[in-house]
């Protein structure tokens, strides 16, 4: 399907595949999960990273890999695999690395075609629907739990809980942490005490309000609005992190003085490793973690609908098509992910 995202519309087309290259895996798309990363890619290509699909063929040095495989692939297309970053398991560094976008066809569509060191084996005990929206969004709130020593006896603080929030408070609750979810939204304290988190607080609270839930050895940032980041700041221990994880397209103002006297550190968080994915597949399918999902069939008017209830923050959690040309015995979507009507109580959901 090839979206014009000016409208949000999407078209059928058909098209060949080239000759596969040498570290090429054929992948039959299965489910692909929809995310705003998505709205951002080129009016007139294919969009969809989150996949999870069945490998139909492989390049000739691809070794770890076969056909009939169940596999799932991320933001991450390929790398130079020659860059100092490339080669200490790092790909996600790369300056040259390519992103879905590069891809000939998305996920939005019956094929893929990825480079092999960038699709990862889902074990038999994982839904694909669950995992697929974990093979970015998931696999960014666990790597700075993985990468920045945060232990579990941490407490850590998840602002905002949308699409990555809730990824995070599940991630981070399972990793050991005592959680603290904190939302522009009332309405979703159920739900966040629900996913893990320990307590609950509003970020509009006032500072004695704040101050109440006591320090934070981390912040996971996942909102992409302009709030108050001095209040959030203070909130933190002496070597306290503050992750950024939702996308911030503006300058942001921060009291240096915070940072400098407890030594805070502001930390961005872009995709993950193929390392560290496969790490959090594996800490997936012991922790039995799922995103929560609206799940769709994929066809034109779906994918429409999906990039709407995205970009207008209506998606409740994470959007996920499943392609209905399936060999499988039950072809049809699931009753208990069916979206929800418009003007739900979810439509007040501004977070990530
Ligand atoms: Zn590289």
């Amino acid at each position: 399907m090839i979206a014009d995202n000016d409208e949000f519309t999407f078209t059928k087309i058909e098209s060949e595949f080239p000759e596969l290259e040498e570290y090429d895996c054929l992948i039959r798309v299965e489910y692909c999960g929809v995310s705003h990363t998505d709205l951002l890619a080129s009016a007139g290509t294919v969009p969809g990273h989150e996949v999870v699909g069945i490998i139909e063929d492989v390049g000739l040095l691809v070794k770890n890999l076969e056909a009939g495989t169940r596999v799932g692939v991320g933001w991450q297309l390929s790398s130079c695999h020659a860059c100092k970053f490339c080669e200490s398991n790092r790909e996600n560094l790369c300056p040259d690395k390519k992103s879905f976008k590069d891809a000939l066809l998305g996920g939005f569509g019956e094929y893929i075609i990825w480079d092999a060191r960038f699709v990862y084996t889902i074990p038999e005990e994982i839904p694909s629907a669950e995992i697929a929206p974990l093979l970015t969004a998931g696999a960014s709130v666990y790597a700075p739990l993985k990468e920045l020593s945060i232990m579990p006896t941490s407490r850590i603080g998840i602002v905002g809980i949308g699409g990555l929030g809730h990824l995070a408070i599940k991630f981070a609750k399972a990793w050991g942490c005592y959680v603290i979810a904190i939302s522009s939204s009332l309405n979703k304290k159920e739900e966040a005490l629900n996913f893990g988190a320990d307590e609950f607080m509003t970020i509009s609270a006032n500072r004695e309000t704040l101050e109440s839930i006591g320090q934070l050895d981390a912040i996971f940032s996942t909102v992409s609005v302009p709030i108050d980041w001095n209040n959030l700041l203070k909130l933190l221990n002496p070597y306290g992190k503050f992750i950024m994880l939702g996308a911030v397209p503006f300058p942001m103002t921060v009291d240096g003085n915070l940072i400098i006297n407890k030594k805070i550190s502001l930390i961005g968080s872009i995709a993950a490793s193929p390392e560290c994915i496969r790490s959090m597949i594996e800490f997936v399918a012991v922790h039995n973690i799922k995103a929560e999902i609206e799940l769709m069939e994929m066809n034109t008017e779906n994918c429409q609908t999906a990039f709407q209830r995205i970009g207008r923050n209506l998606a409740r959690y994470r959007i996920v098509l499943k392609n209905l040309k399936l060999d499988t015995p039950d072809n049809s979507v699931e009753g208990d992910h069916e979206i929800e009507e418009e003007g739900s109580s979810h439509e007040d959901y501004k977070d990530n």
